[in-house]
């Protein structure tokens, strides 16, 4: 038997994109339907950490981070070449001076119930199989619902979210494509007891180095769950020189063996097993829309190429989509998606091309070792890195401010052949 459901707007797909686009669309009134394969609560491999850009977004959506008791930090400590800087979270206008580390399964949880609250119809345990294409237009989706019996479900909408994650299916089989020439990121992580757990600082660690003391490639991080463990993790850029010899299980096990001390986590001692994943980053997905459909999220690889923060961008840009699709309805003009691209261009093109080019140098490694070394020593270099790679820009105005420095990097980098 086919179950036949129908909706002005369908949403593929029910990880943070998903259900901020949900969510903005069920607000406004609108008739949203939303898929999601699996059911809540369940786990989705990341690092767990929230920059206040994503704390603001998920405030906005009514998420309260006191009520979840997410655990709170106050900033980023920067840890290479034996040295650590503590570098604050600035206050910003839109967001606060503070950022969370929530376990994926319970901020997805808190998303898909903020959706479901605001009005959104939501389908789980149902994957979606197929676009439902007819006379060449998307008219909605095919899908088959997994328990408690299996059984096919044909959704028609006259506009389609896609944000179904990093592989995206669905965006491929409409004709998305992921640029290869652009980093993608690759990580792995596993969570470790800690006695640390609580500590308001989050850890980043460059300049990884195997026992004979050559530089490994990536960046290892330890972000403390405050729940008795550590989510411990390491990543890697597909650019990165020297990674082709290296497997991403081999160098979560090596980068375990140099944890800071002070965390007091035993690499031998219990822990969940290793789990990794890829980050789509840079815009690296086009086209991002199509006649009635856009792709948010991982699916259009907006994950941020400078840090790998990947929520905050899937809370934004399903809040994008929202916005443009609810113009679309209005107007009753499939034209208005067009300003999706335009929206995303003029938030994050520059800022994405001088992510790709920093990244790009960033992944020699006698570079890394000499921009680290600066970095670290000066805590003034610390906080400007800090700021351009989590965008948090705003705010930081003045003639030698982060802003401007920003702004005249990336005018130099539009120079630049696009070529990473
Ligand atoms: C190891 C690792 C560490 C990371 N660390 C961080 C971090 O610390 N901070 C951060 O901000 N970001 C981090 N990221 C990135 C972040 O996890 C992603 O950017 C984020 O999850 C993107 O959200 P999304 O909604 O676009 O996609 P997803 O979270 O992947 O959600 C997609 C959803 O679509 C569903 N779906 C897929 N296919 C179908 C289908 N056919 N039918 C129905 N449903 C479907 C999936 O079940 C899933 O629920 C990390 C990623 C990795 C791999």
């Amino acid at each position: 038997m086919t179950q036949t459901l129908a909706c002005d707007v369908l949403v593929v797909g029910g990880g943070p994109a998903g259900c901020a686009a949900a969510y903005w669309l069920a607000l406004a009134g609108r008739d949203v339907l939303l898929i999601e394969r699996s059911t809540h609560p369940r786990e989705r491999v990341c690092g767990d950490a929230l920059t206040p850009v994503a704390v603001g977004e998920l405030l906005d959506m009514g998420c309260d981070p006191s009520a979840a008791r997410w655990h709170r930090h106050r900033g980023l400590r920067i840890t290479a070449h034996g040295q650590s800087l503590e570098v604050p979270w600035p206050q910003g206008e839109q967001w606060p001076g503070y950022g969370v580390v929530a376990r994926r399964s319970r901020l997805d949880a808190l998303t898909f119930a903020r959706a479901q609250s605001a009005g959104a119809r939501m389908l789980t345990g149902t994957e979606v199989t197929a676009p439902l294409i007819t006379d060449g237009h998307l008219r909605g989706c095919v899908a088959t619902r997994l328990s408690p019996a299996p059984e096919e479900v044909t959704a028609r909408a006259r506009y389609v979210v896609i944000a179904d994650g990093p592989r995206s299916h669905f965006g491929r089989a409409l004709g998305t494509v992921r640029t290869r020439t652009y980093a993608q990121g690759l990580a792995m992580r596993a969570y470790f007891p800690t006695p640390r757990h609580a500590e308001p600082w989050i850890e980043s660690v460059f300049a990884l180095a195997d026992h004979a003391g050559s530089q490994l490639p990536g960046y290892g991080w330890v972000f403390p769950v405050g729940d008795g463990t550590a989510n411990v993790g390491v990543g890697l850029l597909s650019h990165h020189y020297g990674n082709e010899a290296i497997s991403l299980e081999r160098l979560f096990e090596q980068w375990i063996q140099q944890i800071p001390e002070r965390w007091e986590i035993d690499p031998a001692g219990p822990r969940t097993e290793p789990a990794g994943g890829r980050l789509p980053m840079g815009g690296s997905v086009r086209p991002r829309s199509g006649p009635n459909w856009v792709v948010v999220g991982d699916a259009a690889g907006s994950i941020n190429p400078w840090n790998g923060d990947g929520v905050g961008p899937a809370l934004a840009t399903g809040r994008l989509a929202a916005e443009v699709i609810g113009q679309a309805l209005d107007a009753d003009d499939g034209l208005e998606l067009r300003h999706y691209e335009a929206e995303l261009a003029a938030r994050w093109q520059r800022y994405h091309h001088l992510g790709r080019l920093t990244t790009r140098a960033l992944g020699r490694p006698g570079l890394m070792r000499k921009l680290t070394q600066l970095a670290i020593r000066s805590p003034r270099m610390g906080n400007l890195a800090m700021r351009v790679s989590t965008d948090l820009l705003q705010g930081s105005a003045g003639p030698l401010g982060p802003r401007s420095i920003y702004r005249t990097a990336s005018g130099v980098a539009r120079l630049w052949r696009d070529r990473t």
